[in-house]
């Protein structure tokens, strides 16, 4: 099947084919058609499926059939991101897709300059890519109407939830303008399903298309995956062995701590490999440049956090390290799918040692197979070492708002690292990816006729993440 047989005009035709796509990819195959009928779609698909693609063609292409309405250009697709990075990734796609077309898009995130983000608002944009923190700062600002807005995207909403960005989404979801048969269309991707997004989906979506491409909780097929067993005090060494002896050029390393990625990748450096650590205490200049310096091959190891590499798409990522196993098994699928991306083959690879024994079984558990296991010749474990405990027990926490019992929340192991090392934490509503607003964001106004999320939990927070 090709994409004209999808029903794509000529002109974003033309731009897949410049960017090398010859068939399109199970999920283009399914979401194109629907979402240029103007449906509103549910889709179960994971980074790396060719999502994007899947949503920004016919995006593209309902836009420019339809003139837009008023003198004024306003914006009609708002695409929602949890992160930064992802934002950016998206906006590229949407240049790059939509180049032979007259529209305009623009991206708006936190970590930078509101000015020049407003500048290119009042100048007019048709699709706007945004982390949600950023737009409210926006619409609070007044610098941006969505009273025009025929498509809302919610990209990677499992993770937008996951960051706590519930509160946000709700806030904004209430200032858009009637969705329904022939109001706003409304597409939401997502990796996972818990209630909580079929929640947010059953308040957000008219008749949805049910869309499923990876089936929930299981590893994207084309990784091939191994651990490699090794004493904790000998990871280093293993890395910077497997990099050297294997000709690594482009790795990616995954690490639980902020602090770890830091001094991973200044050892790495040390051995002579070029690295840079990505986490959520760089600054956005640096994460840009980070990502850059790894994309061009300037730098050979990206050391990361969960949180700083979500979404990060990296064309054909060869190489996916667990330099230390996530706490949180969902992390090592959402990990390994930064591999093997569209079709590609591609490795992930665990270093794991004694103390990591329980998180290996809780990964195995959730992807339902075990992860061959490859002694290294010369890195076989010392079977004299004892497992130390990863994770220090959790200090008493003050009840949080919404929680009057003031129960702990699941799980309670991840709080702190190894030698009371502070795990990235994720953005909590009202703070994060963005500077805390001053209260001026608008309240939901009367005559919005958004359906009003019925089930959505405000002071429940989902289990923090270690990344
Ligand atoms: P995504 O899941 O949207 O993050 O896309 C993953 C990667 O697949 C991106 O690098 C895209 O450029 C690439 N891609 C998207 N669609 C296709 C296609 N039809 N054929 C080949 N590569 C594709």
């Amino acid at each position: 099947m090709s994409f004209s047989e999808l029903g794509l005009m000529a002109e974003l035709v033309c731009a897949v084919s410049e960017e090398g796509y010859i068939h399109p990819t199970p999920v283009q195959k399914q979401a194109i058609p629907v979402i240029l009928a103007g449906k509103d779609v549910l889709a179960g698909a994971q980074t790396g499926t060719g999502k994007t693609a899947g949503f920004t063609l016919p995006l593209l292409q309902r836009l420019s059939k339809r003139e837009p309405v008023g003198s004024r250009r306003p914006v009609r697709a708002l695409i929602l991101t949890p992160t930064r990075e992802l934002a950016a990734q998206v906006a590229e796609c949407v240049v790059t897709y939509g180049k032979h077309l007259p529209l305009k898009s623009a991206v708006v995130f936190g970590g930078v300059n509101i000015n020049p983000q407003i500048a290119k608002l009042r100048r007019g944009v048709d699709i706007l890519i945004a982390t949600p923190g950023r737009l409210l700062d926006h619409i609070g600002q007044k610098t941006l109407d969505l009273s025009q807005l025929e498509i809302l995207v919610l990209d990677e909403a499992d993770r937008m939830l996951d960051m706590g960005f519930i509160r946000d989404i709700r806030k904004i979801m209430a200032l858009l303008p009637a969705s329904g048969r022939d109001g706003r269309q409304n597409l939401l991707f997502s990796a996972t399903f818990s209630e909580e997004i079929r929640q947010l989906a059953s308040g957000l979506l008219h008749e949805p298309v049910h869309i499923e491409v990876a089936r929930r909780n299981t590893t994207v097929e084309t990784v091939a995956q191994v651990m490699h067993p090794v004493d904790r005090v000998r990871k280093q060494e293993l890395l910077s062995h497997l990099i050297n002896s294997q000709n690594w050029r482009q790795v990616l390393v995954f690490m639980r701590t902020k602090h770890g990625a830091n001094k991973l990748a200044k050892q790495l450096e040390t051995d002579g490999i070029s690295s840079a650590a990505i986490h959520g205490n760089k600054s956005q200049g640096a994460r840009t440049k980070a990502l850059a310096d790894f994309k061009t091959g300037t730098v050979r190891v990206l050391v990361a956090t969960d949180i700083a590499a979500r979404g990060l798409d990296i064309d054909q990522l060869p190489h996916v390290v667990n330099f230390e196993l996530p706490n949180i098994p969902e992390d090592y699928v959402h990990r390994i799918g930064r591999t093997g991306r569209a079709g590609n083959e591609g490795e992930a690879i665990s270093l794991v040692c004694i103390d990591e024994r329980e998180f290996l079984h809780d990964i195995e558990r959730l992807i339902k197979h075990e992860i061959p296991s490859v002694v290294i010749e010369g890195f076989k474990p010392d079977a004299s070492i004892k497992a130390e405990p990863i994770f220090k027990k959790q200090e008493q926490r003050a009840p949080r708002p919404g929680n009057s019992t003031g129960q702990a929340r699941r799980p309670q192991r991840q709080e702190r690292g190894k030698n009371g090392n502070q795990l990235e934490q994720k953005p909590q509503p009202g703070q994060g990816q963005h500077k805390p607003r001053s209260g001026n964001a608008p309240q939901p106004s009367a005559n919005t006729r958004s359906r009003p999320l019925q089930h959505a939990r405000p002071g429940q927070r989902p289990a923090q993440r270690s990344s």
